[in-house]
């Protein structure tokens, strides 16, 4: 089997931003790109949620879609409107996968998005 240390190491050094979530979206774990993209440091964000990323513009559908995904336990993809510590604007191009335990029940979310401003 893989050591937990591989699968931990490959998520700190993915290009991808990264982050696990609770269930209300509250960030536990971001990695290094998360840093790069969002300028968050990762203890920072800690405990908070992840509309901390929100630039309040992104019509409210777009969040009861995605939410609509996830009650489902189903993976949701999009693009958002982010904004940066710096407050710059981006276009963040969004997964996120429900994480389940063994019986089947949400515990955790996973996030990974990366910048496509320069696409658009
Ligand atoms: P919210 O108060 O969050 O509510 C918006 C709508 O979503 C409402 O209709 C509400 O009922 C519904 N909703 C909110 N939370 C839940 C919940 N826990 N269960 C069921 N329904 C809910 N948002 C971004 O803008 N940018 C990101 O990069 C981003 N990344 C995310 C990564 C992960 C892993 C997760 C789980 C969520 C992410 N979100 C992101 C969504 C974020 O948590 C907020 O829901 C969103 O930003 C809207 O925030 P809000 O305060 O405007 O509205």
């Amino acid at each position: 089997a893989l050591p937990a240390r591989l699968f931990f190491e490959a998520v700190e050094q993915s290009s991808v931003a990264i982050s696990i979530t609770d269930a209300k979206a509250n960030i536990l774990y971001a990695n290094p790109a998360f840093t790069r993209v969002t300028g968050y440091e990762a203890s920072e964000v800690m405990g908070v949620n992840e509309s901390l990323l929100s630039d309040r513009r992104t019509p409210s559908l777009v969040y009861e879609t995605l939410w609509g995904r996830l009650r489902q336990l189903k993976p949701w993809t999009g693009v958002l409107v982010n904004r940066r510590k710096d407050g710059r604007r981006y276009l963040a191009e969004l997964s996120i996968a429900p994480v389940l335990d063994a019986q089947g029940h949400l515990t955790h979310y996973l996030g990974m998005h990366r910048d496509v401003t320069e696409m658009h």
